[in-house]
């Protein structure tokens, strides 16, 4: 059945036709850790790098604006969905040897995935990321970390598609800092290449496992989330700040404050995109309102208001 949805029909995104899966008015709900969010026009999961590039070269020539996204961990979707195109990287998922203590991981590799890699051929340093939630193309474009390491701390270079060109980044041409990467406009992370360092394979077990505990008591907080929503200021931590501001367990509608960790946001359930928005305004107001510390959102807020 042809959608119907106003001015969206006008750019025939219905003629678009890839190779991997096409899915039209989607919900971003079903693509994001926070299970809200309203529909994007057209959800793409291409499946390498030609399909790829075929599908931007369509949207291009349409005037369809697009959003690279993996897999949704750290995104917030607002009620009325996205106009234009979400691109998956999910099927870029692979990962290869590429030189001595070098290690390439397509966009949508999973991090685990990426230790387990290297644990195998007696490499780590990259143990920090096993228990993030999310893809190689996440990390690097948030710069993921944690216990105050960050990826790109073992980025050699990235593969980035740019306009309808595919080139190689090393790492110096590349700013960053927390929870940040500037990539050029309009940039996709295809795949990244890691240097890494000689490590048993014993001590990368020691730290997943450790890091797997520490999640489970610290981080469980049995609902869905999208971990730290706040990145936190230098010098604090935006739990604390969030506590002493007295939001733990503050609510509005679905969302709420968690009791468990307070710079995590969860969906209760029955959760809208406008219920976390307006939660996290009461959260910035109060903790401004009694520290004097303006929050930033670690979450990645895209799409319209509906
Ligand atoms: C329980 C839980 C715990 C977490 N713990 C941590 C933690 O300890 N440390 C931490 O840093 N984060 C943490 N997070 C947040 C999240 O896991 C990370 O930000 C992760 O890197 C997101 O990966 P993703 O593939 O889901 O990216 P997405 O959420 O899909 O995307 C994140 C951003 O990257 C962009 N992007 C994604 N892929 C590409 C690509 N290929 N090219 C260009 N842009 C791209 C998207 O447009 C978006 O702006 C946690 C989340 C949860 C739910």
């Amino acid at each position: 059945m042809r959608w119907s949805s106003g001015w969206r029909d006008d750019l025939n995104l219905i003629d678009i036709s890839i190779r991997g899966q096409l899915l039209y008015n989607e919900p971003m709900s079903r693509h994001t850790s926070l299970r809200v969010g309203g529909a994007a026009d057209l959800y793409a999961e291409p499946e390498d790098a030609d399909d790829l590039l075929m599908l931007v070269r369509a949207l291009k020539d349409r005037q369809v604006p697009w959003l690279a996204i993996g897999r949704g961990y750290n995104l917030l979707v607002r009620d009325g969905g996205i106009r234009g195109a979400v691109i998956s990287m999910a099927r870029f998922n692979r990962i290869s040897e590429a030189g001595e203590r070098l290690i390439r991981a397509g966009a949508g590799a999973e991090n685990l995935a990426l230790v387990r890699f290297a644990q195998e051929r007696g490499l780590g340093g990259i143990g920090f990321i096993s228990g993030i939630p999310g893809t190689v193309g996440g990390a690097v474009k948030m710069n993921a970390g944690a216990y105050g390491s960050g990826v790109l701390e073992r980025l050699e270079s990235l593969t980035l598609l740019r306009g309808e060109t595919v080139a190689e980044y090393p790492r110096e041409e590349i700013r960053y800092g927390y929870r940040n990467v500037a990539l050029p406009t309009g940039a996709i992370v295809l795949a990244a290449l890691f240097r890494l360092v000689p490590c048993d394979p014993q001590q990368t077990e020691k730290e997943i496992r450790e890091d797997s505990e520490l999640r489970r008591s610290k981080h469980n907080v049995g609902f869905p989330s999208a971990g730290s929503f706040f990145k936190n200021p230098s010098g604090q931590a935006a739990w604390r700040l969030i506590d002493q501001a007295g939001l733990r367990g503050a609510a509005v509608g679905g969302a709420q404050v968690s009791e468990v960790h307070s710079n995590f946001l969860i969906n209760r359930g029955g959760a809208t995109a406008a219920d976390f928005l307006e939660l996290a305004r009461r959260v910035r107001e109060a903790v401004f309102n009694v520290s004097g510390v303006t929050l930033e959102e670690e979450v990645r807020i895209v799409g319209e208001e509906p």
